[in-house]
Protein backbone atom coordinates (compact mmCIF):
# COMPACT_ATOMS: atom_id res chain seq x y z
CA UNK A 1 0.00 0.00 0.00
CA UNK A 2 1.62 3.69 -0.98
CA UNK A 3 2.02 5.15 2.07
CA UNK A 4 0.69 8.96 2.88
CA UNK A 5 2.17 12.30 2.72
CA UNK A 6 4.15 13.97 5.04
CA UNK A 7 4.94 17.54 5.16
CA UNK A 8 8.23 18.82 6.39
CA UNK A 9 8.65 22.78 6.99
CA UNK A 10 12.79 23.74 7.14
CA UNK A 11 13.79 21.08 5.57
CA UNK A 12 16.82 22.18 3.78
CA UNK A 13 19.12 21.67 6.21
CA UNK A 14 20.12 19.97 9.64
CA UNK A 15 17.23 18.55 11.15
CA UNK A 16 14.42 19.08 8.71
CA UNK A 17 16.88 17.70 5.85
CA UNK A 18 17.29 14.79 8.09
CA UNK A 19 13.95 13.89 8.80
CA UNK A 20 12.80 14.16 5.04
CA UNK A 21 15.45 11.75 4.44
CA UNK A 22 14.25 8.77 6.97
CA UNK A 23 10.88 9.89 5.88
CA UNK A 24 11.38 9.15 2.15
CA UNK A 25 13.29 6.07 3.26
CA UNK A 26 10.64 4.93 4.97
CA UNK A 27 8.67 4.73 1.43
CA UNK A 28 6.90 8.30 2.07
CA UNK A 29 5.71 11.23 -0.23
CA UNK A 30 6.83 14.42 0.82
CA UNK A 31 6.20 17.98 0.79
CA UNK A 32 9.35 19.91 2.26
CA UNK A 33 9.09 23.32 2.27
CA UNK A 34 11.78 26.41 2.97
CA UNK A 35 13.56 29.56 1.40
CA UNK A 36 16.48 27.81 -0.15
CA UNK A 37 15.15 25.29 -2.68
CA UNK A 38 17.98 24.35 -3.99
CA UNK A 39 18.92 23.02 -0.85
CA UNK A 40 15.60 20.92 -0.80
CA UNK A 41 16.13 19.78 -4.61
CA UNK A 42 19.13 18.15 -3.99
CA UNK A 43 18.71 16.03 -1.30
CA UNK A 44 17.13 14.37 -4.54
CA UNK A 45 14.62 12.41 -2.79
CA UNK A 46 11.50 10.30 -4.79
CA UNK A 47 8.03 11.16 -4.70
CA UNK A 48 9.07 14.35 -3.47
CA UNK A 49 7.67 18.06 -4.14
CA UNK A 50 10.04 20.94 -3.05
CA UNK A 51 8.79 24.41 -2.88
CA UNK A 52 10.00 27.69 -1.97
CA UNK A 53 8.16 28.83 0.69
CA UNK A 54 8.75 31.31 3.97
CA UNK A 55 6.56 29.75 6.34
CA UNK A 56 5.45 33.06 7.24
CA UNK A 57 3.55 33.27 4.71
CA UNK A 58 0.70 31.06 5.32
CA UNK A 59 -1.07 31.29 2.11
CA UNK A 60 1.93 30.22 0.49
CA UNK A 61 2.34 27.14 3.19
CA UNK A 62 -1.97 26.31 1.88
CA UNK A 63 -1.02 26.48 -1.65
CA UNK A 64 1.94 24.22 -1.41
CA UNK A 65 0.15 22.25 0.81
CA UNK A 66 -2.96 21.95 -1.69
CA UNK A 67 -0.93 21.17 -4.56
CA UNK A 68 1.29 18.14 -2.99
CA UNK A 69 -2.49 16.62 -2.13
CA UNK A 70 -3.95 17.20 -5.32
CA UNK A 71 -1.00 14.46 -6.38
CA UNK A 72 -0.30 12.33 -3.44
CA UNK A 73 -3.30 12.82 -1.40
CA UNK A 74 -4.54 13.95 2.15
CA UNK A 75 -1.35 15.21 4.44
CA UNK A 76 -0.87 12.84 7.11
CA UNK A 77 1.72 14.05 8.82
CA UNK A 78 2.70 17.29 9.28
CA UNK A 79 6.43 18.38 10.90
CA UNK A 80 6.36 22.31 11.86
CA UNK A 81 10.37 22.05 12.54
CA UNK A 82 11.19 25.17 10.47
CA UNK A 83 12.91 27.63 13.16
CA UNK A 84 15.32 30.60 14.06
CA UNK A 85 17.35 30.73 17.13
CA UNK A 86 18.86 34.70 17.47
CA UNK A 87 20.85 34.59 20.98
CA UNK A 88 21.25 37.52 22.91
CA UNK A 89 20.41 39.62 26.13
CA UNK A 90 17.20 41.46 26.60
CA UNK A 91 18.63 44.66 27.53
CA UNK A 92 20.82 44.58 24.31
CA UNK A 93 19.11 42.39 21.39
CA UNK A 94 17.68 44.07 18.33
CA UNK A 95 14.08 43.71 18.74
CA UNK A 96 13.72 42.74 15.59
CA UNK A 97 15.21 39.69 16.02
CA UNK A 98 12.90 38.37 18.87
CA UNK A 99 10.01 39.62 16.13
CA UNK A 100 11.63 37.44 13.68
CA UNK A 101 11.88 34.48 16.19
CA UNK A 102 8.39 34.77 17.30
CA UNK A 103 6.92 35.15 13.42
CA UNK A 104 8.71 31.78 12.36
CA UNK A 105 8.84 29.73 15.38
CA UNK A 106 5.19 30.44 17.09
CA UNK A 107 3.05 32.31 14.63
CA UNK A 108 4.03 30.61 11.25
CA UNK A 109 3.40 26.75 13.52
CA UNK A 110 0.04 28.06 14.34
CA UNK A 111 -0.22 28.34 10.68
CA UNK A 112 1.04 25.43 9.46
CA UNK A 113 -1.26 23.66 12.14
CA UNK A 114 -4.12 25.41 11.07
CA UNK A 115 -3.75 24.36 7.49
CA UNK A 116 -4.10 21.08 8.34
CA UNK A 117 -5.79 20.12 10.94
CA UNK A 118 -9.46 20.58 9.68
CA UNK A 119 -8.81 18.08 7.52
CA UNK A 120 -7.35 15.91 9.87
CA UNK A 121 -10.00 16.33 12.19
CA UNK A 122 -13.04 15.56 9.15
CA UNK A 123 -10.49 12.21 8.39
CA UNK A 124 -10.58 11.39 12.19
CA UNK A 125 -6.52 10.65 11.29
CA UNK A 126 -3.14 12.43 11.26
CA UNK A 127 -0.21 13.43 13.34
CA UNK A 128 1.26 16.89 13.57
CA UNK A 129 4.78 17.01 15.15
CA UNK A 130 6.00 20.57 16.62
CA UNK A 131 9.94 20.65 17.00
CA UNK A 132 10.11 22.79 20.45
CA UNK A 133 13.51 22.37 22.10
CA UNK A 134 14.79 21.76 25.70
CA UNK A 135 14.64 25.81 25.86
CA UNK A 136 11.05 24.94 25.65
CA UNK A 137 11.58 23.26 29.40
CA UNK A 138 14.38 25.38 30.87
CA UNK A 139 16.20 28.64 30.71
CA UNK A 140 19.62 28.99 29.08
CA UNK A 141 22.02 31.61 29.18
CA UNK A 142 21.61 34.42 26.23
CA UNK A 143 18.11 32.40 25.15
CA UNK A 144 15.47 34.61 26.69
CA UNK A 145 13.47 35.48 23.74
CA UNK A 146 14.08 32.01 22.05
CA UNK A 147 13.05 30.42 24.94
CA UNK A 148 10.23 32.23 25.02
CA UNK A 149 9.45 30.83 21.99
CA UNK A 150 9.61 27.41 22.54
CA UNK A 151 8.06 27.60 25.60
CA UNK A 152 5.15 28.53 23.59
CA UNK A 153 5.33 25.74 21.17
CA UNK A 154 5.45 23.51 23.81
CA UNK A 155 2.43 25.02 25.64
CA UNK A 156 0.40 25.44 22.19
CA UNK A 157 1.34 21.51 21.25
CA UNK A 158 -0.28 20.33 24.28
CA UNK A 159 -3.02 22.76 24.81
CA UNK A 160 -3.82 21.61 20.50
CA UNK A 161 -3.45 17.63 21.14
CA UNK A 162 -6.05 18.05 23.73
CA UNK A 163 -8.31 19.47 21.61
CA UNK A 164 -8.07 17.37 19.21
CA UNK A 165 -7.49 14.20 21.24
CA UNK A 166 -11.55 13.16 20.77
CA UNK A 167 -10.93 13.15 17.46
CA UNK A 168 -8.04 10.84 16.76
CA UNK A 169 -5.39 13.43 15.44
CA UNK A 170 -2.38 13.18 17.08
CA UNK A 171 -0.14 15.90 18.30
CA UNK A 172 3.45 15.29 19.46
CA UNK A 173 6.32 17.42 20.49
CA UNK A 174 9.69 16.98 20.48
CA UNK A 175 12.67 18.73 22.14
CA UNK A 176 15.91 18.29 21.23
CA UNK A 177 18.96 19.26 23.10
CA UNK A 178 22.28 20.07 21.14
CA UNK A 179 22.41 19.00 17.57
CA UNK A 180 25.07 19.75 15.19
CA UNK A 181 23.26 22.22 12.94
CA UNK A 182 23.36 25.37 10.87
CA UNK A 183 21.00 26.75 13.76
CA UNK A 184 24.01 28.56 16.05
CA UNK A 185 25.45 30.34 12.66
CA UNK A 186 22.24 32.87 12.63
CA UNK A 187 23.28 34.53 15.91
CA UNK A 188 24.77 37.64 15.03
CA UNK A 189 26.97 38.47 18.70
CA UNK A 190 30.51 36.08 17.83
CA UNK A 191 30.98 36.37 21.87
CA UNK A 192 27.74 34.30 22.31
CA UNK A 193 28.58 31.98 19.48
CA UNK A 194 31.94 31.63 20.93
CA UNK A 195 30.60 30.89 24.35
CA UNK A 196 27.84 28.38 22.88
CA UNK A 197 30.73 26.23 21.16
CA UNK A 198 32.94 26.13 24.46
CA UNK A 199 29.45 24.83 26.24
CA UNK A 200 28.99 22.19 23.14
CA UNK A 201 32.80 21.03 23.48
CA UNK A 202 32.30 21.02 27.38
CA UNK A 203 29.54 18.22 26.94
CA UNK A 204 31.58 16.35 24.74
CA UNK A 205 29.98 17.58 21.78
CA UNK A 206 25.91 18.04 20.07
CA UNK A 207 24.57 14.72 19.14
CA UNK A 208 23.31 14.26 15.14
CA UNK A 209 20.21 15.60 12.69
CA UNK A 210 19.92 11.61 12.06
CA UNK A 211 19.47 11.07 16.09
CA UNK A 212 16.33 13.31 16.31
CA UNK A 213 14.75 12.04 12.60
CA UNK A 214 15.07 8.10 13.61
CA UNK A 215 13.15 9.35 17.06
CA UNK A 216 10.76 11.67 14.81
CA UNK A 217 9.89 8.62 12.43
CA UNK A 218 9.53 6.14 15.67
CA UNK A 219 6.85 8.68 16.86
CA UNK A 220 5.07 8.76 13.80
CA UNK A 221 5.32 5.18 13.30
CA UNK A 222 2.86 4.15 16.65
CA UNK A 223 -0.60 2.90 15.57
CA UNK A 224 -2.74 6.21 15.57
CA UNK A 225 -4.66 5.14 18.87
CA UNK A 226 -0.90 5.46 20.16
CA UNK A 227 0.11 9.19 21.09
CA UNK A 228 4.23 9.90 22.38
CA UNK A 229 2.76 13.36 23.34
CA UNK A 230 6.42 14.67 24.38
CA UNK A 231 9.77 13.84 23.77
CA UNK A 232 13.46 15.53 25.72
CA UNK A 233 16.18 14.10 23.52
CA UNK A 234 19.86 15.60 23.63
CA UNK A 235 23.37 14.65 24.41
CA UNK A 236 23.54 12.52 26.96
CA UNK A 237 26.43 14.75 29.40
CA UNK A 238 24.13 17.61 28.43
CA UNK A 239 22.01 18.33 31.77
P1 LIG B 1 18.93 24.83 10.79
O1 LIG B 1 19.29 26.29 10.85
O2 LIG B 1 19.92 23.90 10.20
O3 LIG B 1 17.55 24.64 10.03
C1 LIG B 1 16.50 25.57 10.16
C2 LIG B 1 15.53 25.32 9.02
O4 LIG B 1 14.44 26.25 9.17
C3 LIG B 1 16.14 25.56 7.66
O5 LIG B 1 15.73 24.56 6.78
C4 LIG B 1 15.57 26.90 7.24
O6 LIG B 1 15.39 26.94 5.83
C5 LIG B 1 14.21 26.84 7.92
N1 LIG B 1 13.63 28.17 8.07
C6 LIG B 1 14.05 29.19 8.85
N2 LIG B 1 13.28 30.27 8.66
C7 LIG B 1 12.36 29.91 7.73
C8 LIG B 1 11.29 30.59 7.10
N3 LIG B 1 10.99 31.87 7.39
N4 LIG B 1 10.54 29.92 6.18
C9 LIG B 1 10.83 28.64 5.86
N5 LIG B 1 11.83 27.95 6.44
C10 LIG B 1 12.58 28.59 7.36
O7 LIG B 1 18.60 24.44 12.28
P2 LIG B 1 18.02 23.11 12.97
O8 LIG B 1 17.92 22.01 12.01
O9 LIG B 1 18.80 22.94 14.21
O10 LIG B 1 16.58 23.63 13.39
C11 LIG B 1 15.38 22.92 13.15
C12 LIG B 1 14.48 23.09 14.35
O11 LIG B 1 15.05 22.44 15.47
C13 LIG B 1 14.24 24.54 14.77
O12 LIG B 1 12.87 24.71 15.10
C14 LIG B 1 15.10 24.67 16.01
O13 LIG B 1 14.63 25.67 16.86
C15 LIG B 1 14.97 23.28 16.59
N6 LIG B 1 16.01 22.91 17.55
C16 LIG B 1 17.31 22.81 17.18
C17 LIG B 1 18.27 22.48 18.13
C18 LIG B 1 19.73 22.39 17.80
O14 LIG B 1 20.56 22.28 18.72
N7 LIG B 1 20.13 22.42 16.52
C19 LIG B 1 17.92 22.20 19.51
C20 LIG B 1 16.51 22.33 19.79
C21 LIG B 1 15.60 22.65 18.84
P3 LIG B 1 15.72 28.19 4.87
O15 LIG B 1 16.79 29.01 5.52
O16 LIG B 1 16.14 27.54 3.58
O17 LIG B 1 14.41 28.91 4.73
Amino acid sequence: MTKPLIVITGASSGIGAAMARQFSDAGHPLLLVARRIDKLQALGLPDTICRKVDVTDAAALRAAIAEAEGVYGPVDGLINNAGLMLLGQVDTQDPAEWQRMYDVNVVALLNGMQAVLGDMKDRGRGTIINVSSIAGKKAFPNHAAYVGTKFAVSAISENVREEVADTGVRVMTICPGAVETELLGHTTSQDIIDGYQDWKNSIGGAIHPDDIARIAAFMYGQPQSVNIRDVVVGPTRQT
